[in-house]
């Protein structure tokens, strides 16, 4: 980017925070930090004209050095919004750890070990303090099925637990697991015989795969040494992980939110595509509204810039391929039938109902997979060669992958999805019909993210946060908060099967109860929500997030 351009866009910014700090800010911090902030920030728009002559910098990285020089140069100033946003996140996990009755904490190591019963007595209240996830009313996290199928699971992990897939050669019965779930998921996806793959930890490891995979071939291949994606902003968190962890920069791209189809602008996809675009993202479906990328747009893109293009089904990947035989329609190809589509990341602890710890990462050859991989001689340890991020890989886990899919085959996966949708669809109706909400976009499966309707006419607009606290409160569901926009987020599972009257019911009622109290915006997680994701300056959010996963760990 043109300095000058930056320059004045940083200016601009920062002029846009100060007309917006006044209203927005004042959930976060007091007054006097208010009026500390007016002070510094022409100091700020000054040091960011500097750094910005200084340097070639993206605006966003002369945001966070000027935030970096301002924590120099105002340290009492720092310290202040340091001690109020320690105040607020001491608040929050206050609220989120409560002591456990009869619990003590464990600080050191017991002189002598407890006694089994002990241990069990101890478990047992830590076990009991979480929300039974039987009773389908949590919406993110767990894919409960039912008891014959986790036992069925659990029994094989346990087979297999204390085994190790480090070496492949050390366990071949973890390698043949292992292959043949790889296989099987290659020819769900209608990958050809060249497809390759590998099994990890998780969603996350698997699109870290991807993105090293794509960084070191795009090096090698191309001499691709600043590395970029295109992607929409509603991938996973994971792609920007991967882009921290191995320096690749991102260009997200926003959705159409105006028509509330919320689908990737892909106008702007294809603008962004430069010569250092390494990969282009397509997400089946994106997490947080569940719905489909066009894959298939995306991919004619791709290919003709001879780009590849990674489809992260880690939630839908072993869900879409059932929804045509269950009687619903895709609203595109998302697989390997698209030529362009060069990986897919599918998760097997999602839709594949096995234990937490498994996902597979898929390309269409070894030509990509190879990449993948690490290699190295120089250790006094042995020769060493890994497939993944992990160093030892839990054995239990790939026998739980292998048994879950195989004992469900097409028809269990079938009559799972069928009975999802049914659920998925019948609330999707429920909420269309309550007045003042409405379904973000159109969702392909079975993830549902709803909001306040802007038709609805009602002012101030409904606050979705506090209905979703209603929801908690009075009744029990616990839904999951989002913004940008702000909404409620819910993954449907087996566990969900039949609530769908009742769940409409509660809602309704949890609508009116907020219309008719709009304090209740100011209140419980809606005020919270609305105090993070409204900061305009995103380096306090951080902050506070960074702190609160201090805090979190600590004991
Ligand atoms: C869950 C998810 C991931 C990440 O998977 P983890 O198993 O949580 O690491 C990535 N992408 C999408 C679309 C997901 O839903």
């Amino acid at each position: 980017m043109n300095k000058g351009v930056a320059t004045i866009l940083v200016a601009d910014e920062l002029i846009k925070y100060i007309r917006s700090l006044d209203d927005r800010i004042t959930i976060f911090l007091s007054n006097e930090s208010k009026i500390r902030i007016y002070e510094h920030i022409f100091a700020l728009i000054a040091l960011g004209y500097f750094a910005n002559k200084l340097s070639n910098l993206s605006v966003d990285q002369v945001k966070k050095t000027v935030w970096r020089w301002s924590k120099k140069l105002f340290p009492s100033y720092h310290l202040k919004i340091a001690n109020e946003i320690g105040a607020e996140v001491d608040k929050v996990i206050k609220d989120s750890f409560p002591p456990i009755q009869g619990l003590e904490e464990q600080r050191s190591l017991p002189q002598d070990g407890l006694s089994n019963k002990e241990v069990m007595r101890r478990l047992k209240l830590l076990h009991d303090s979480d929300v039974d996830i039987r009773k389908g009313q949590l919406f993110a996290y767990v894919y409960p099925t039912n008891e014959k199928h986790e036992k069925l699971v659990v029994d094989a992990q346990n087979m297999f637990i204390h085994l190790n897939a480090l070496n492949p050669t050390a366990f071949p019965s973890l390698r043949r697991m292992e292959v043949e779930v790889v296989q099987m998921a290659i020819n769900m996806l209608n990958g050809d015989s060249l497809c390759r793959g590998t099994m990890t930890s998780g969603g996350t490891e698997s699109i870290l795969m991807a993105m090293k995979a794509y960084r070191d071939y795009a090096l090698e291949n191309r001499g691709i040494s600043k590395p970029e994606v295109v992607l929409p902003i509603s991938a996973h968190p994971a792609f920007e992980k991967a882009a921290k962890y191995f320096g690749i920069k991102l260009r997200y791209i926003e959705l159409v939110t105006d028509d509330n189809s919320h689908r990737v602008n892909i106008e702007k996809m294809k603008r962004a595509i430069n010569r250092n675009t390494i990969l282009l993202v397509a997400s089946a479906p994106q997490y947080p509204h569940g719905i489909l990328d066009p894959v298939e747009e995306l991919a004619k893109i791709a290919k003709s810039y001879s780009l590849p293009l990674h489809v992260d089904a880690c939630i839908g990947g072993f869900f879409l391929p059932f929804l045509e035989s269950a009687g619903y329609k895709l609203p595109c190809l998302f697989d390997f039938r698209v030529d362009g589509v060069t990986s897919i990341s599918a998760d097997i602890h999602k839709y594949g109902y096995a234990t937490k710890g498994s996902s597979v990462i898929l390309f269409k050859s070894d030509d990509y997979r190879k990449y993948q991989f690490m290699a190295y001689t120089g250790w006094p340890g042995g020769i060493f060669v890994s497939p993944s991020v992990l160093g030892t890989r839990a054995g239990g886990n790939i026998a739980a992958a292998w048994t879950s899919i195989v004992s469900l085959g097409h028809k269990g996966f079938q009559s799972n999805v069928a009975n999802i949708m049914k659920t998925s669809k019948a609330i999707q109706e429920g909420i269309k019909s309550i007045k003042g909400i409405q379904v973000i976009g159109n969702p392909v499966m079975s993830i549902i993210a709803f909001c306040a309707s802007p038709s609805s006419g009602a002012d101030p607009l409904l606050n979705i946060h506090a209905v979703a606290d209603v929801m908690q409160s009075k009744y029990g569901w616990k839904l999951e908060r989002q913004h940008k926009p702000s909404c409620i987020h819910m993954t449907l599972t087996p566990s969900h099967v039949g609530i769908e009257s009742t769940f409409i019911g509660h809602l309704q009622d949890a609508v009116q109860v907020v219309l008719g109290d709009p304090s209740l915006a100011n209140k419980g997680s809606a005020a919270m929500y609305n105090g993070i994701s409204n900061i305009p300056l995103t380096q306090i959010a951080d902050d506070f997030l960074i702190d609160f996963m201090a805090k979190t760990y600590t004991l």
